[in-house]
C-alpha cells in the first residue's frame, strides 16, 4: 500500500529517509534563508522538504530543490508551481499517480510505484545550492538510494540531481555523463535515467516538450515492463 510522506515541522520520516527530519539545520545558509522565508511567509512550510509517495517505488523520481512558491510553500515535492505541472501530469498518464494535478499536501493525490525527492531537500536562494549544501544533504539521497529495491529505475531531473544520484551511490561524476535521454547501468542494480529538469524555464524555452518527457517514461516503462498506458502525443 503506497504511503504517503506528510512532512510536519520537525517531524521525522520513516520509510527510506530514516534520519530525514523537517528539523535539519546542516547547512547555515539555507537555514538562515528559511527563517526569514518563513518570517515574509507565516503560513508556509519553508522547512526541509521530505520525499513524496510509495515507499517502495519501482521509480524513483530526484529534482533539484524545492521552488520557493512550490514546494517550500506546500511542503510537498513539485506542488504548487509551474515545475510540477507537466511532471505529475506525465506520472498519471503512465499510471504512476491518482491524480493529474498535485494541488496541495493534504489533497487526494496518492502516487503508486513511484516516489519523489530532490538532491537538496531545502530551498536554495534563487535556486541555486551551494556544492557543500549539495553534499551536505547527499547522505539523505544515499540512504533513499540504499533503500531501493534491485531493479528500480531512477529519473534524474538534470544534471544536479544526476550528479546527486551518482555520489549517493560512491559513484565517480566522470564515469557517467549527464545528457537527456540517457541511460546509464548502475550498481545495485540501478538504472538511472535523465531528463532535462521540468522547469518552467525548460519548458517555455522548448529546451524541454512534453513529447521528450514523455519518451523518457516511454523509456523508463521499457524497463520496468510496465504497461505502456498512453504513448507520447504528437505535436
Ligand atoms: S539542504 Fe539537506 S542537509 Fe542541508 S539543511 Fe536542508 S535538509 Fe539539512
Amino acid at each position: 500500500m503506497p504511503r504517503t510522506a506528510r512532512p510536519a515541522s520537525g517531524a521525522a520520516v520513516a520509510a527510506g529517509t530514516a534520519a530525514f527530519s523537517t528539523a535539519c539545520t546542516r547547512c547555515p545558509r539555507l537555514a538562515g534563508h528559511l527563517a526569514e522565508v518563513r518570517r515574509e511567509y507565516p503560513d508556509y512550510h519553508a522547512r526541509p522538504v521530505a520525499p513524496f509517495g510509495d515507499d517502495s517505488p519501482q521509480l524513483l523520481i530526484v529534482g533539484l530543490a524545492p521552488g520557493m512558491h512550490g514546494a517550500n510553500r506546500s511542503g510537498r515535492p513539485f506542488t504548487g508551481d509551474y515545475a510540477g505541472i507537466l511532471l505529475y501530469q506525465t506520472l498519471h498518464r503512465y499510471g504512476y499517480g491518482s491524480h493529474a494535478e498535485s494541488l496541495s499536501a493534504d489533497d487526494a493525490l496518492r502516487l503508486s510505484g513511484c516516489r519523489i525527492t530532490n538532491a537538496v531537500k531545502c530551498l536554495p536562494p534563487e535556486n541555486k545550492p551551494l556544492p557543500a549544501e549539495v553534499r551536505e544533504c547527499n547522505d539523505y539521497l544515499s540512504k533513499e538510494l540504499a533503500a531501493l529495491k534491485p531493479g528500480t529505475a531512477v529519473l534524474a531531473l538534470g544534471t544536479v540531481a544526476h550528479q546527486a544520484v551518482l555520489r549517493g551511490l560512491g559513484l565517480r561524476l566522470a564515469a557517467h555523463g549527464f545528457a537527456h535521454g540517457a541511460q546509464h547501468d548502475l550498481p545495485g542494480p540501478l538504472k538511472l535515467f535523465d531528463s532535462y529538469h521540468c522547469s518552467r524555464y525548460n519548458t517555455n524555452t522548448r529546451r524541454l516538450t512534453p513529447t521528450m518527457f514523455e519518451q523518457v517514461f516511454a523509456d523508463i516503462a521499457a524497463y520496468l515492463r510496465r504497461p505502456n498506458l498512453q504513448r507520447p502525443r504528437p505535436v
